[in-house]
């Protein structure tokens, strides 16, 4: 009981004892409406993957007693009213401290779901960022809407790629760097709330911005097209617009059950997004 080989995937800690960690806090679950679970895609391999236990009833044994009991929890807990509050659609308004703190927990939630769907994306060292920071470091995208349904659902993308680059040197010999770039990113539905999360990460010199290849190959072009207030250093307060589009859901690629329950046919892949070519 007292050796734990696993390191926690917050804190690095390989003798503090593992915990088990609820990847949705239960205390949500009294928010939410009844759930759809949970979807994997991996978009480096093309595997999709369904997780057919509800979404409150994930857990993880990743995470050490210090971290879940410790800054986790009282992450969950400074987030919850306001989280309780855009899940049920109420009128909400965020201070930036408590915008900053929904970033945080969109990230940690993240990274935690990342484990269960075996998207080890966020590295241990962008892991450790999210429980030291107070405002994310810029690695992170969060977005959140609201939406005019009530339901709940998420799902988790990954994607990993080998990036090659030449630089040329004024006219010198051209120098090739090679190095990783990776991307995660979650999608949760949690009643009348879209809450959007991702994680890039690319080598130093890496010249394109893998942001933009992201949304050639996965949409996020229309993703952006409709993104609210982005969450972080930039909101300062105000409401965030409530979102009446019926067809957020397929802009955002919100999961095929999602479309299922609401159309009643089966997903049937991509040619529901507006392509933006
Ligand atoms: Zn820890």
């Amino acid at each position: 009981m007292t050796s734990n080989r696993k390191a926690c995937i917050f804190c690095g800690s390989t003798t503090n004892k593992i915990s088990k960690e609820h990847v949705f806090r239960n205390a949500l679950r009294k928010y939410a409406p009844s759930d759809l679970g949970m979807m994997f895609e991996n978009f480096t391999t093309g595997e999709r993957r369904e997780l057919k236990d509800s979404l409150f009833d994930q857990t993880l044994r990743k995470v050490c007693k210090p971290c879940n009991e410790g800054w986790m929890e009282r992450l969950e807990v400074q987030v919850e009213p306001v989280l309780a509050a855009l899940i049920m659609g109420e009128p909400t308004s965020l201070t930036q401290h408590e915008a900053r703190a929904l970033a945080r927990w969109a990230a940690k939630t993240n990274v935690v779901r990342g484990h269960t769907g075996r998207s080890l994306a966020v590295q241990p060292s962008a892991a450790a960022e999210i429980r030291d920071c107070e405002v994310l470091p810029s690695d992170w995208h969060v977005l959140i809407w609201r939406y005019a349904e009530a339901t709940t659902t998420d799902l988790l993308r990954h994607f990993d790629t080998d990036i090659y680059t030449v630089e040329a040197h004024g006219g010198n010999p051209d120098t090739v760097h090679h190095g990783k770039a990776w991307s995660q990113e979650h999608i949760l539905v949690l009643g009348q709330v879209i809450i959007y999360s991702r994680f890039s990460r690319q080598p130093e010199h890496f010249i394109d911005h893998l942001e933009d290849s992201w949304a050639e190959a996965f949409e996020m072009t229309c993703l952006q097209q409709c993104v609210l207030p982005e969450i972080g250093e930039t909101v300062s307060s105000a409401e965030l617009p409530m979102l009446k589009v019926g067809e957020l859901w397929k802009l955002a690629s919100i999961l095929p059950r999602a479309f299922e329950l609401q159309t009643g046919k089966r997903w049937d892949g991509g040619d529901l997004y507006p392509r933006q070519r």
